[in-house]
């Protein structure tokens, strides 16, 4: 199924229109895997990875997946914001020994399979310091299903919706999901939820301001209820909401 809509998924009460794939409940566990975030979307028995942290990490990543309970057989699809080598850094491994079924987008394909990530643009000072410590290289793949569009992908046997969206910007190939109760996986499109801070700002790396803006909207126009990033701690929508309109996620 194939939607490209920037409609919330949310705005229908479920009880009144007796739809199963919103009556399900998902549960949404944030894995610390060091310098980023991996996220498990749990429907029934079913999982699915919104990214997979970087290659050194994989023992950290793989204890985490064992502690939820995360098998080969329960393991549905792993879904690439971007990628970068601390988000895509153990896709590879996660292809090949649990057959995972990878998801990125067609524009990612080609860094994906050399194994190898640009960090354009930095901004700022710290931005800049970060780069000399990002990993360039990583174990190189070919994902199993390339997006050129937009596509809502179901998990488990209540066909619970993923809406994954193209969100350019931080990379070319960028990637958001949304949930049905109003979460938004924005990967490095956002920065921010340090410490707790309930406050986002734009991303330390931008490949294309002018499509990042773009991206940007389309995420608030989803009047997402909360925000999970790919570094730090989740973001409310209402702080996301604010940081838009005080003209702080603008250059
Ligand atoms: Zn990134
Ligand atoms: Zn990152």
């Amino acid at each position: 199924m194939i939607q490209t809509d920037d409609a919330p998924l949310t705005t229908t009460d479920p009880s009144r229109t007796g739809d199963p794939r919103r009556k399900s409940p998902v549960l949404i566990i944030r894995l610390d895997l060091f310098v980023s975030n991996a996220f498990l979307v749990r429907s029934g028995e079913s999982f699915a990875l919104i990214d997979t942290g970087a290659d050194f990490a994989f023992g950290r990543l793989r204890s985490l997946l064992e502690r939820h309970g995360v098998t080969k057989d329960n393991l549905e699809h792993v879904i690439l914001t971007h990628s970068h080598s601390d988000h895509a850094g153990n896709a590879r491994r996660l292809q090949r020994s649990w057959g995972a079924q990878v998801i990125a987008h067609d524009f990612e394909i080609s860094s994906l399979r050399r194994g190898r990530s640009e960090f354009d643009r930095p901004l700022g000072t710290m931005a800049h310091l970060l780069k000399g410590f990002m990993p360039r290289t990583f174990p190189g793949f070919r994902p199993d299903v390339t997006l050129f569009e937009d596509r809502t992908i179901t998990l488990g046997r209540d066909n619970y919706p993923l809406r994954i969206f193209h969100t350019p910007g931080h990379t070319k190939g960028h990637l958001c999901v949304e949930l049905a109760d109003g979460t938004v996986f924005v990967g490095d499109l956002l920065r921010g939820g340090y410490a707790r801070h309930d406050t986002v700002d734009l991303p330390y790396f931008i490949q294309d301001e002018l499509q990042l803006a773009k991206s940007i909207e389309r995420v608030r126009r989803k009047r997402p209820t909360l925000l999970h990033l790919g570094h730090g701690h989740e973001v409310t929508g209402s702080a996301f909401q604010h940081a838009v309109m005080t003209g702080k996620l603008k250059r």
